[in-house]
């Protein structure tokens, strides 16, 4: 990989030296392995330890196939997913595998007793399959995590709606936390130039999802002046919908469990927070039974703080501990818009509050190609910006994703895959330069 690795570094390689590159056979990857799948029965899912499931393997490099490319890896991320692969909740990803190996030859080279996974990558084009014209080698790229057949017509206005749709690095395999990576070339988008390798390659998926979620018409289609309720709003996800509600002339209330996070969200122009921890809000009284006294609670917090407004928009993903309360401070006819259950995919509320009041409740998912790119344009454009805490070694992505299964982590957790260091591959210094700041906030906490 040295020679790849060197080709990278010199910044000066042509298209036709990176085509003529030698690629090894085997890379380094990150896997689980699938006779391990059961290591954690019994153990509690908070005592899961990605540390004894995650392995660094080298691994064969997979045939390339039409529509395909190799890009090498030079930095990627974690996000929740690969918290999930790991911890094999709340199913193993080797299911995923096997489903999709049963579609062609072509798909069965996924389903293998080892997972590389990553769903985020920044890096260089190595080698396009038959069929790839719009990317060539050497082209510095970051992936995001849509992995689609589009065989089916369901997929071909919203390609979410492929009944074949999957993320790539969690439902497939060959993924970014990796030395080198598969992906389809409509996953690919040129990496922004102003950032680092490492920057470039934490926004992705989180990115893409809040985008979605947020401000597509797909989505909550916010528009200015709406009152966005934002869970985790200095998390992976919610770092970005902060950011999309401030840009976006919406008035975000930001949640957030300590006063550092709090910070953060302040650092991003949001000016109305909530500390849960703080206000030591207890939506369920046990295990069975909501408390919507404590939803009036924080309903009141929230007309405090917005001098009497109530939510527009509710970005939700904590899931079953928030959701009563998610639907019970909507605004008559506002919506709660959903991409996730961290704390539990069976929610409860009150349907009263929602059928009486002309609520929405609408399902997201990731982003359609169209969808990503116009997020990962905004990131390139200097309008919403990486919220990259910390940097993890390859070797050591067991630690940096049980920061994430923990929550110790602030935005975005990355890790160096080719990358032999952190603050490479920056291309405008200039448009970096004025961007220092903004770029840099989540790393100074
Ligand atoms: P993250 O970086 O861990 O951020 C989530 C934040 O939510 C946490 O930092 C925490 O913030 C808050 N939170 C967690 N549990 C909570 C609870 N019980 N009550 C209230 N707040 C809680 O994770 P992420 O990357 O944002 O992902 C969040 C979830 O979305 C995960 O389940 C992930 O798998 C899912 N996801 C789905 C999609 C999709 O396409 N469907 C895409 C991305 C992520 P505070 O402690 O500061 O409150």
């Amino acid at each position: 990989m040295q020679q790849v690795r060197d080709a990278i570094l010199a910044g000066d390689t042509t298209p036709e030296d990176f085509a003529n590159i030698d690629i090894p056979d085997h890379y380094r990857g990150v896997t689980v392995h699938k006779d391990e799948q059961e290591m954690f029965a019994g153990v509690a899912t908070k005592d899961k330890d990605p540390r004894k499931s995650l392995h660094v393997d080298e691994v064969a490099l997979p045939e390339l196939g039409p529509g395909e490319a190799l890009i090498a890896v030079m930095a990627s991320a974690i996000n929740f997913n690969t918290v999930w692969t790991s911890i094999f909740e709340p199913v193993s990803t080797f299911g995923f595998l096997d489903r999709y190996g049963r579609i062609s030859p072509l798909t069965k080279r996924h389903d293998l007793p080892y997972h590389v996974v990553g769903s985020d990558a920044a890096g260089v084009v190595l080698r396009v399959g038959p069929g790839v014209n719009m990317w060539k080698p050497g082209d510095e790229v970051v992936a995001h995590c849509l992995s689609v057949e589009l065989e089916h017509p369901s997929g071909h206005s919203d390609t979410m709606m492929d009944p074949e749709q999957r993320i790539w690095g969690f439902e497939t395999n060959f993924g970014g936390l990796a030395e080198i990576a598969l992906v389809k070339s409509n996953q690919l988008m040129p990496k922004p130039k102003h950032l680092t390798w490492e920057e470039a390659a934490s926004p992705g998926l989180v990115n893409s999802t809040a985008y979605r979620q947020l401000v597509s018409q797909n989505g909550g289609a916010m528009k200015q002046g709406d009152v966005v309720l934002i869970w985790g709003a200095s998390g992976g996800l919610g770092g970005y919908a902060t950011q999309y509600a401030v840009n976006g002339g919406a008035i975000p209330v930001c949640v957030v469990s300590s006063e550092d996070k709090a910070d953060l969200c302040r650092a991003m122009g949001a000016e109305l927070v909530i500390n849960r921890n703080a206000e030591g809000y207890k939506f369920w009284k046990d295990e069975r039974t909501q408390d919507p006294k404590e939803w009036q609670r924080f309903g009141k917090k929230i007309r405090e703080l917005t001098g009497g407004d109530d939510i527009d928009i509710v970005f939700e993903h904590p899931g079953r501990e928030t959701f009563g309360a998610s639907v019970y401070v909507t605004r008559k006819g506002g919506k709660i818009v959903t991409c996730a259950s961290t704390s539990g995919f069976m929610h409860e509320y009150d349907n009263r509050y929602l059928w009486m009041n002309l609520k929405r409740i609408i399902g997201s998912h990731f982003a359609n190609y169209r969808e990503s790119w116009e997020a990962n344009r905004l990131i390139a454009k200097g309008m919403i910006h990486p919220t990259l805490s910390k940097t993890f070694p390859l070797e050591q992505t067991g630690e940096a994703a049980l920061d994430v299964h923990r929550n110790l982590h602030q935005g975005k957790v990355g890790v160096l895959c080719l990358a032999p260091e952190e603050g490479l591959g920056v291309r405008d210094h200039e448009m970096r330069s004025k961007h220092y700041d903004a770029i840099n906030r989540f790393r100074n906490v």
